[in-house]
């Protein structure tokens, strides 16, 4: 029973995962007397589902690890309680809302009572919801997703029992991803089924291929622009998945992971306003349509911040971050604001990593942005003697204030700390040369004297000045297919040109025999010539010493064979 002491508000909080226990744990530090109550339909509280996935790969075998505090505390009604002075009450579903009376009608999920609670303030959290596909065969044993914590068991149970032996996650995107990862980890083979050109949508195209090329390494199969029509089974269980192009791929596990829909029915129910995406309507205070009720996370819909488009992003960071503010000023008056989001997200690939901030390329083109530079650079996060690893890196500018538009990074490298930066600064509204000079931590167990980022915006720097023509690994094949014959220039050594190369008809030339044999290059100062290396900065310094020495139509290809999503000859 929770000690009532009739004096505080009532404060009511439906949803008990990661914004709703954030916005009741913030509403009770800014009003002692308050009375605070979680309405959760899951019989755990503060389940951390960006976790599932190493759960279920074995990276972790203790599944409360999930639910703990750091110190190693569950997080339950007992925990909320004596810790915060917060009841929650789970198996207990929030079934109505009745906004005249102001009380939520809810119901015990085990005993199948039904009870109200009244509130003064009410935040809904009540997340989102795995969207399904309707083809023949979903509902066979077998087809499942990776959402709750119980698909989590449910896929623990799977690599426990090492039974299952070829499994199908259907859309690459985020949670495919992972949970590819995760399957694979338990010595599963798997077929990732992507509808689109591409897995991971938030990247543009190159940096797309790079990773599909990395997972293909992997025990795993990337099918893209295909679809699951149907789900083949025998006796209520899956045996396979037929293709829309008829391909039959036999599997004893399907996990779907085609995004997820807000959960607004409540909202809708009760005469709340719903966003076009479907997400609940909230203003900057995450304030509904309703000013005594407000919602956070993946139920409502947010603001794109550099577009004012409307969108759902279903984010557990931007699920804290709304939840904190929806406490706050559910507690004490409308204070606080979330200014809507940028899209920064992240990704582990196997032992790639990819991060995403702010528009893509084609992101800002489809936004209406048509003045736009962007540079594909690649380059190790610290020095080869610390182990550098390699990074593949897209900066996006608008060409006429050089403000940073957006970043993608993918590669072995820490990509993390390199998508903060430029996080901070899109929302900074930094432009190229700010990040160009960008005064960073710098030591060699950590960074490069001029970090990936930095390197990145001096590259789309020289390109905006003129120094640097640049040409993307895509139109260098659109030009190679449509029988274009431009001079190919490969500036490494022999020794790694034995290693790895085009085979695209280029002509090797060390950079540092270049000066001494211009005589083999063009005698026609306006001839195409593309120059490259492995990341293309030796590609880079050979442009620029051909275009001081009279040629006129130099360029450099982005990236260099680090970023060549294409087939190599070697
Ligand atoms: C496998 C996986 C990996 C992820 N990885 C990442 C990641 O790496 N980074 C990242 O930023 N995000 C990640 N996410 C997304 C992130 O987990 C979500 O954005 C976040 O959990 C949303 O929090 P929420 O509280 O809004 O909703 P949820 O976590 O979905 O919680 C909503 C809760 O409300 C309860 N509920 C719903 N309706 C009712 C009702 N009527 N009555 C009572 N209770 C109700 C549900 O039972 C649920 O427990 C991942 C998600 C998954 C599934």
């Amino acid at each position: 029973m929770y000690p009532q002491n009739g004096q505080g508000r009532k404060i009511v909080v439906i949803g008990g995962s990661a914004a709703g226990p954030k916005a009741a744990a913030r509403a009770r530090r800014l009003d002692e007397h308050a009375e605070v109550t979680i309405i959760q339909k899951d019989p755990d509280l503060s389940m951390a589902s960006c976790g599932f996935p190493y759960y279920v790969g074995g990276v972790f075998d203790n599944r409360n690890q999930l639910l703990s505090t750091p110190t190693g505390v569950v997080r339950d009604p007992a925990y909320y309680m004596n810790a915060k002075w917060i009841r929650a009450l789970v198996r207990s579903e929030a079934i109505g809302i009745d906004r005249g009376s102001q009380t939520v009608r809810g119901r015990d999920l085990q005993s199948g009572q039904e009870f109200d609670i009244a509130y003064d303030r009410l935040i809904l959290a009540t997340g989102a919801t795995p969207r399904m596909p309707r083809i023949p065969g979903i509902d066979l044993e077998g087809v499942t997703t990776l959402q709750s914590i119980q698909d989590a068991d449910f896929l623990r149970k799977v690599r426990d029992e090492n039974r299952v032996k070829k499994a199908v996650v259907v859309g690459g995107g985020l949670i495919g991803m992972e949970t590819c990862e995760a399957l694979q980890l338990a010595g599963i083979e798997i077929t990732v089924i992507e509808l689109l050109p591409q897995v991971l949508t938030f990247l543009d195209w190159q940096l797309a291929k790079l990773l599909e090329e990395h997972v293909a390494g992997h025990a795993t199969m990337v099918i893209t622009d295909n679809a699951v029509a149907e789900f083949l089974g025998k006796d209520g269980r899956l045996t396979g998945v037929k293709l829309a192009n008829g391909t039959e791929l036999p599997c004893e596990l399907a996990v779907v992971a085609i995004g997820v829909v807000p959960n607004s029915g409540l909202a809708r129910e009760a005469g709340l306003e719903i966003g076009a995406t479907g997400g609940i309507l909230v203003d900057e205070h995450m304030q509904t349509s309703d000013p005594d009720i407000y919602a956070v996370g993946d139920c409502v819909e947010s603001v794109q911040r550099q577009t004012g488009a409307k969108i759902h992003a279903p984010w557990g960071d931007l699920a804290n971050l709304q939840g904190r503010v929806a406490g706050e000023n559910a507690a004490a008056g409308n204070q606080a604001t979330h200014p809507g989001v940028i899209q920064t997200g992240i990704c582990k690939v196997f032992d790639h990593t990819a991060g995403s901030t702010g528009l893509s390329e084609s992101a800002a083109l489809k936004a209406g942005f048509d003045d736009i530079e962007s540079v594909v650079t690649a380059g190790p996060d610290k020095p080869g003697f610390m182990g550098g690893q390699m990074l593949v890196s897209k900066m996006v500018a608008d060409r006429e204030t050089g403000r940073i538009l957006g970043f993608q990074c993918v590669g072995p490298g820490d990509v993390s700390r390199q998508v903060a930066m430029a996080a901070m600064a899109i929302m900074g509204g930094l432009t190229v040369d700010d990040v160009a000079n960008a005064d960073l931590p710098y030591a060699p167990p950590f960074s490069l004297a001029i970090d990936n980022i930095i390197a990145t915006a001096q590259a789309l720097q020289n390109k905006m000045r003129g120094l640097m023509a640049g040409i993307s690994a895509e139109e260098m094949k659109r030009k190679l297919d449509a029988g274009e014959k431009p001079f190919i220039l490969d500036l490494r050594g022999p020794d790694e040109y034995e290693v790895t190369r085009l085979g695209i008809g280029e002509t090797l030339i060390p950079l540092g025999a270049l000066r001494k044999r211009l005589h083999e290059l063009p005698e026609d100062k306006d001839a195409e010539i593309i120059c490259y290396c492995k990341i293309s900065l030796r590609g880079y310094e050979a442009a620029r010493i051909l275009m001081q020495r009279g040629w006129r139509n130099v360029k450099v290809m982005e990236g260099g064979i680090a970023a060549w999503p294409y087939q190599k000859e070697q």
